[in-house]
């Protein structure tokens, strides 16, 4: 009769439904009954966005950000709070314009790409070639000679944006070179975002190690790009194009790192991360301002409630996620003796969207168990155990078998404002950023506590 019961309250349990005391139902409650009435969060990526900004790798804003996680952490009562110092890029935009000269003048938002190099002071004036796909290019051919390439591929409303976010980034990664080889003088790039309101995105570019010329690549706006397909169509449409972008020497930078340490067995770690870096455009609210702030504050619950689990549990935020990766490349190495008692790591880089579940970097062994530990996340109803991409940074965790899990959260607003001026405090709903720190602090909670891990 008892075992029938068991099973029953098992069953319940598994499907998440209320009545049964699971081992951690109290605690996922405890969580969230706290995160719900806490604004830790909110005020966390309020304080980032207003009194820090943008923050890109080698700038003073991004030295002051570190300062003020570190300091927060440090406010916040926590363990082991330090720095560990990294080297990062250094590219500036410096000042650009760009503009159609023919037929007729009409002024063109431009955001270089980062990494790009500028133009000489006089900028380029061509044609414009357009295409949409790399075949498109290929057809072109020698086509390409001379002109302005632009690469019109959109992002359509209504797919998944994750996925549609990922086909069109190929053309802002590599479109410059590639058009390079077939001559062209310079590439603009569609913005990648479904949904624009007239501002440019810009983001990562790498140019090809195999010789070809490195030519000047700016993102365009969704309006613009649309417009130059449509003049294309009717006759040669020129474009002038002014780039100030530079590569400077390397800069010192380093990861933020935190401690709630393990009761029994301290050496085991739960990384929760995001990264501190954004681009130089807007103030880096939903990326990856509200990451950096959902995972701090995770760890504030964590510790007010008074909750310490068996294993630590680490805040890492990253220095320079978005152009280079020096952040989670120099925590790998810095602890590669260490990774073999990672039991796993958690990233928070999609936004400030409610949440939905955790993200496994494709099927997992043990995805089924991540489940029901996600049931426990019913309440707030983030219980999805996705196969797809966890973040970034903790991607340079794979290789010690690491087990990965990515906070997922609702990404449909995402990339509407992802990279460009947009990506404001203003967009970002406190209501969702509660339920955030509940689905990460009890997710992290569980796994740091648990007698079990997950074999790797
Ligand atoms: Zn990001
Ligand atoms: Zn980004």
């Amino acid at each position: 009769m008892l075992a029938r019961a068991a099973l029953a309250c098992a069953l319940v349990a598994a499907l998440g439904a209320a009545g049964c005391r699971g081992p951690y139902r109290d605690v996922a409650e405890r969580i969230a009954n706290d995160a719900g009435r806490s604004d830790g969060a909110y005020v966390k990526v309020a304080a980032l966005a207003t009194e820090v900004g943008a923050r890109l790798s080698g700038t003073p804003a991004l030295e002051r950000a570190i300062a003020w996680a570190r300091d927060t952490l440090a406010r916040d009562g926590h363990e082991n709070v330090a720095l560990e110092p990294v080297t990062v890029p250094h590219w500036s935009r410096g000042a650009e314009a760009a503009e159609i000269v023919a037929p007729a003048p009409r002024k063109l938002a431009v955001l270089a790409l980062g990494g790009s190099v500028g133009t000489p002071p006089e900028g380029v004036t061509a044609e414009v070639a357009v295409v949409s796909t790399f075949e498109e290019l290929a057809a072109l051919g020698a086509g390409a000679r001379g002109k302005i390439v632009l690469f019109d591929h959109a992002m359509r409303a209504g797919e998944p944006p994750g996925a549609s976010y990922g086909h069109a980034l190929p053309f802002r990664r590599e479109g410059a070179s590639r058009a390079a080889k077939l001559g062209a003088v310079a590439v603009l790039v569609r913005s990648l975002t479904a949904r624009s309101l007239g501002a440019p995105h810009t983001g990562a570019m790498k140019y090809a190690d195999d010789g070809s010329p490195r030519i000047p690549a700016a993102a365009i706006s969704v309006e613009d790009a649309e417009l130059l397909a449509r003049l294309a169509h009717l006759g040669p449409v020129k474009v002038h194009l002014a780039l100030g972008a530079e590569t400077h020497p390397g800069a010192p930078s380093a990861n933020v790192i935190a401690e709630l340490r393990g009761r029994e067995r301290p050496d085991e770690i739960v990384v929760i991360s995001a990264h501190l870096d954004s681009w130089d455009v807007g103030q880096g609210a939903q990326d990856d301002g509200a990451g950096c702030a959902i995972v701090m504050e995770s760890l504030a619950t964590l510790r007010r409630l008074g909750l310490r689990p068996r294993r630590t549990i680490r805040v890492v935020l990253y220095t320079n996620e978005e152009n280079g990766g020096a952040g989670a490349n120099g925590y790998a190495a810095a602890h590669a003796a260490e990774l073999p008692r990672h039991v796993a790591a958690f990233e928070v880089d999609s936004g400030a969207g409610a949440p939905r579940g955790f993200s496994t970097d494709g099927p997992q062994p043990w995805a089924g168990d991540a489940k029901r530990l996600a049931n426990l996340l019913a309440p707030i109803r983030a219980t999805a155990i996705i196969p797809s991409f966890p973040g970034e940074d903790i991607m340079a965790l794979k290789r010690a078998g690491v087990p990965l899990l990515g906070l997922s959260l609702d990404n449909e607003h995402y990339f509407d404002v992802h990279h460009s001026v947009a990506d404001t405090l203003d967009k970002i709903d406190p209501a969702n950023l509660r339920r955030d720190v509940a689905a990460l602090a009890t997710m992290a909670y569980v796994v740091a506590d648990r007698a079990e891990t997950w074999r790797r």
